[in-house]
């Protein structure tokens, strides 16, 4: 029987559990589809995705390095995916043009608010990073009416463009990462972990009540969440679940059926022994 493909693209993308996930949807669904990962070469994504959907894909999730070169492919996007310059879902329109998504905020502000019960409205939230990942969180984050958002990055010029790029949304602001305020809810949206670091955290950033998320997961608590836990942080939680999350919106883009995630997520924890995303 001919099932509908879809895929992740990324570089490299062997490690991805998104193949597991959309596995386990479309069996708790009923939908009948494929997916695959496709190591796209660094310097031919746009090359692999069209011969992808050339050969009857009719969606795929798009992973790093690629979220802004799928913006540039796509002939129509979604205003999350607009406002952050990337995005993390493709899907193929009945006329053959392709419509982006950036579903990495929606993602991480349900594992947040849904599966973690860490309440996000009238919170101070510190983001630390500045690249595609921190992008897609802000507005999902404003909109979920938090006091404060102050992004701080090792590079300090992006995280001021990125704060005056959303600015007109709610308070965000950049900060020196020295200088980064008491947090009530701190996420890591660095590529720090993946190298075994942790980025610098101010004196006081982290407190007896900071909910403290790593983006990244890993079978055993990454540096970060062990540092902000050695720091006194009420709560630590890696991104797990938000992978979860943003695959399960991924899927209803496509499919127009919204799978249940807590059992997903349930039989992946013990999986989940790779920081890649996606
Ligand atoms: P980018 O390469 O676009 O950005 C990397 C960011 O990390 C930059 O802000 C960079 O700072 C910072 N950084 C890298 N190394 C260090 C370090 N040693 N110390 C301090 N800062 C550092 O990556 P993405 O934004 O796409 O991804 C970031 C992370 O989020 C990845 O680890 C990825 O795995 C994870 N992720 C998880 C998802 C999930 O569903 N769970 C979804 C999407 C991403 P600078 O600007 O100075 O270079």
């Amino acid at each position: 029987m001919e099932v509908d493909r879809y895929a992740v693209f990324g570089h490299p993308v062997a490690h991805s559990l998104s193949p597991r996930i959309h596995a386990l949807f479309a069996t708790q669904t009923g939908e009948g589809l494929s997916y695959e990962a496709i190591e796209a070469p660094r310097d031919d994504f746009a090359g692999t995705a069209r011969a992808f959907f050339a050969a009857g894909g009719r969606g795929a999730n798009v992973t790093v390095p690629f979220k802004g070169e799928a913006m540039e492919l796509a002939d129509d996007c979604d205003a999350l995916a607009a406002r952050a310059g990337a995005a993390n879902t493709l899907r193929l329109e009945a006329d053959g043009r392709l419509t982006a998504f950036n579903t990495d905020g929606i993602g991480l502000r349900r594992d947040l608010e849904c599966n973690l019960r860490c309440p996000l409205a009238a919170c101070t939230v510190v983001l630390l990073g500045a690249g595609g990942a921190a992008a897609g969180v802000i507005e999902p984050l404003l909109t979920a009416g938090v006091a404060r958002l102050v992004i701080g990055n090792r590079s300090p010029d992006r995280a001021a463009a990125l704060a005056s790029r959303f600015a007109d949304l709610g308070a965000v602001t950049a900060m020196p990462v020295s200088e980064l305020p008491p947090a009530d809810v701190l996420i890591n949206a660095t590529a720090a972990s993946l190298d075994g670091a942790v980025p610098e955290l101010a004196s006081g950033l982290v407190h007896a009540r900071t909910f403290a998320y790593d983006m990244v997961y890993a079978a055993r608590p990454t540096p970060f969440l062990t540092r902000c836990r050695e720091l006194g942080a009420a709560r630590a939680a890696d991104g797990l679940g938000m992978l979860v999350e943003q695959a399960a919106e991924a899927f209803f883009i496509w499919r127009g059926v919204r799978p249940e995630t807590a059992p997903v997520l349930a039989q992946l924890r013990p999986q989940a022994d790779s920081a890649e995303p996606s």
